[in-house]
């Protein structure tokens, strides 16, 4: 239980809702700001402004997704007020407060040293990113089905990246049917694609794999679908981009060669909300009840 612990949830969207939910559960004391559209009755949770005071009164703070943007401010799917998390008010925190985000931009990491802080960014986590992997493929494979006239089933599908999205993207995709090629760089990840079914090629091959390929899911955060790559495809083929931005596509020349192509980020808050939510629900409580048990925070 995480009684007598005061988490901030300051912005958001849907996933939140869950967050603060599984937090009142779990007997926290919870203030939430930027959440004045939405009307609460969850026991132990309050509703509050950004103020020095509001800050002051936490033992952990959680921010969304991608924790601020390059100035500070906050999004909030729940309020029209603007929301900034400015020096004044991190300063404001006590010394042992630990910050949660999905993901910090330079702003909040910086803010965050300046002020000794810890951050924690919760996608970065493997447990976290694995779980959130399963709505980011059944994401994809909606945008696919959208974007295409023919079926999974029996396609020629790339999927570049054999990691915690790569490896879900791809296992979904073969369940539906579909002849799976990935792009992977390390000779145990070969080993690894082969064994679980897959075609595994490296990256000096990608240009040869593209002249069969009907649908690509990127999930590496550098440039890989060069200009020349996409030159390969089929005129029919689709690029779903899910890394993060600004993807690894040369959109560009993909938009030249009338090959249609995609950037989907942040898919599990989008298509499964309430999931996602869970996900970062349960983590957080179970981080805060360790650092609880760890005596981490004065009581
Ligand atoms: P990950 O586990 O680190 O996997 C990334 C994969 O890309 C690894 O297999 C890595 O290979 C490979 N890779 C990285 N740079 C490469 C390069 N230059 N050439 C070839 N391969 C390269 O990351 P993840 O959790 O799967 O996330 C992947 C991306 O998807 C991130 O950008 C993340 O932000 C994004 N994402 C998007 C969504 C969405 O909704 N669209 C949801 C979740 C995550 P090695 O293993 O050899 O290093």
């Amino acid at each position: 239980m995480l009684t007598g612990t005061r988490v901030t949830i300051i912005g958001g969207d849907a996933r939140q809702l869950e967050v603060i939910r599984r937090l009142s559960e779990m007997d926290a004391a919870v203030q939430i700001i930027g959440f004045d559209n939405w009307e609460c009755r969850l026991s132990g949770v309050r509703q509050a402004e950004l103020t020095a005071e509001a800050i002051s009164r936490s033992d952990a703070i959680l921010l969304p997704a991608v924790g601020t943007d390059d100035t500070g401010r906050i999004d909030s799917l729940f309020s029209a007020k603007p929301l900034v998390l400015t020096e004044e008010l991190i300063s404001a925190a006590p010394a042992h407060v630990h910050i949660f985000t999905g993901m910090a931009k330079p702003y909040l990491r910086k803010l965050c040293e300046l002020h000794s802080i810890r951050l924690t960014e919760l996608f970065d986590r493997d447990d976290v990113a694995i779980l959130n992997s399963i709505p980011t493929a059944e994401g994809a494979l909606m945008i696919a089905v959208q974007n295409t006239d023919f079926t999974i089933h029996g396609s020629r599908s790339l999927v570049l990246g054999f990691g915690r999205t790569g490896i879900t993207m791809a296992r979904v995709l073969q369940g539906l049917g579909s002849k799976v090629a990935v792009m992977v760089r390390k000779p145990e990840h070969y080993a690894r694609a082969y064994e679980m079914g897959f075609y595994p090629f490296y990256p000096n091959s990608l240009a040869d794999e593209a002249i069969q390929a009907d649908l690509i899911f990127n999930t590496i955060p550098s440039l890989v679908l060069t200009a020349n790559v996409i030159a390969k495809l089929p005129a029919h083929a689709f690029i779903l981009d899910l890394a993060s931005k600004p993807g690894g596509t040369d959109f560009r020349y993909a938009e030249k060669r009338g090959i249609k192509a995609m950037l989907a980020p942040g898919l599990p808050g989008i298509v499964a909300p309430r999931t996602a939510g869970k996900i970062i629900g349960e983590t957080l409580s179970q981080l805060l009840t360790e650092e609880q048990g760890n005596g981490r925070r004065p009581t």
